[in-house]
């Protein structure tokens, strides 16, 4: 259930509208927008007890049920848009933010070739792998720790946040500590462990579709990361299974308009994921500032044919710097920059 609150009310009004839900065993949440409080009454039975409960209390303007199963994702808790703000950078206004970097860190060179390469061209964001969540356990898993260790240099080096997956629940702080960004795979999206010390982390978190997850599966999925408090969420569309294969995933281009319309979330697309070949990703990724995402997230390697993981997908640096030149023009016919 969502409380609106009149604009201008005090303190006590939704202290009223707290306390009566916390009496009822609900939780809640509260959206402090710039004109108005917005209070989510949350709980598996809020169903049962009438809206009259809360709109006969002093300063509420309306209530109104989520008959959705994610609740704080939902644009009715927070009618505007949320913007991510990581060390400077926002993820979520005009600017199209372009995160770039390889899969999987893999040595010193390899890295700071790329993070420097990736600055130079434009993007904001350095990624890079050291938790791998690979599908085969014979394949390379990453440099764990020593990557992290890479990224922290990485980003003192050159100034750049950094972001990297986190795959495992008890890893959450110590990925923390080299990440700006945490990572939460498509494989991971319903690992409700890892959302919820994610979640708990206060980090900045991109949070990527399950590629068999539905469009209101992610976002009850980043109801796990919000209702532990954090508010730092940035989706990420990847691409999703579907029976054509001829690339690697199926981008969900009509996810983006979907999820402006029904989240607040800042959302970015992965165009490297779903292409699964180079040649394929800078098409992909035009479309998808065309079509309005936030973002980019795109894998560039120093040496693709060298690479450990996904190396065919990789973009070199030139073809990055290229590709850069192009979104730049894209984005800025949708009224947008980089
Ligand atoms: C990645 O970004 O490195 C990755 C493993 O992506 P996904 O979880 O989308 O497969
Ligand atoms: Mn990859």
């Amino acid at each position: 259930m969502i409380v609106e609150m009149a604009r201008g009310i005090g303190v006590e009004q939704v202290d009223g509208v707290v306390q009566r839900a916390k009496s009822l065993g609900f939780q809640v949440q509260l959206n402090l927008g710039t004109d108005k409080v917005v209070v989510a009454i949350l709980g598996s039975n809020t169903g049962q007890v009438p809206s009259d409960t809360f709109a006969v209390l002093p300063g509420v303007e309306s209530v109104t049920r989520i008959m959705k199963p994610y609740k704080l994702a939902s644009r009715e808790f927070k009618a505007e848009g949320s913007l991510v703000s990581v060390d400077g950078v926002e993820i979520g206004g005009k600017r199209v933010v372009i995160m770039a970097g390889p899969c999987a860190v893999e040595s010193e060179t390899q890295l700071m070739e790329a993070a420097k390469a990736v600055k130079e061209s434009g993007a904001s964001v350095l990624r890079g792998g050291a938790f791998k969540p690979r599908t085969s356990p014979f394949s390379f898993q990453g440099l764990e720790e020593k990557g992290l260790e890479l990224l922290a240099q990485a980003r003192k080096r050159f100034g750049i946040p950094v972001v990297t997956e986190v795959v495992d629940p008890h890893d959450v702080d110590i990925v923390a500590k080299s990440a700006d960004i945490l990572q939460v795979g498509t494989r991971n999206m319903q690992n409700f462990a890892l959302l919820t010390n994610v979640g708990k982390s206060k980090r900045p978190v991109i949070l990527k579709r399950g590629f068999s997850s539905t469009v209101t599966e992610w976002l009850t999925a980043a109801d796990y990361l919000l209702a532990e408090g954090n508010n730092q969420v940035i989706l990420c569309e990847r691409g999703i299974r579907t029976f054509e294969d001829s690339v690697r995933f199926s981008l969900d281009i009509s996810s983006i308009p979907v999820i402006k319309k029904f989240s607040h979330l800042p959302l970015i697309v992965d165009p490297s994921h779903a292409a699964g070949h180079y040649s394929l990703v800078p098409a992909i990724a035009r479309a998808a500032v065309a079509a309005g995402a936030d973002g980019l997230l795109i894998e560039v390697h120093p040496n693709p044919k060298e690479a450990l993981v996904d190396g065919l997908q990789s973009l070199t640096l030139s073809d990055f710097a290229r590709l850069m030149d192009e979104l730049r023009a894209i984005a800025k016919s949708v009224g947008r920059y980089i």
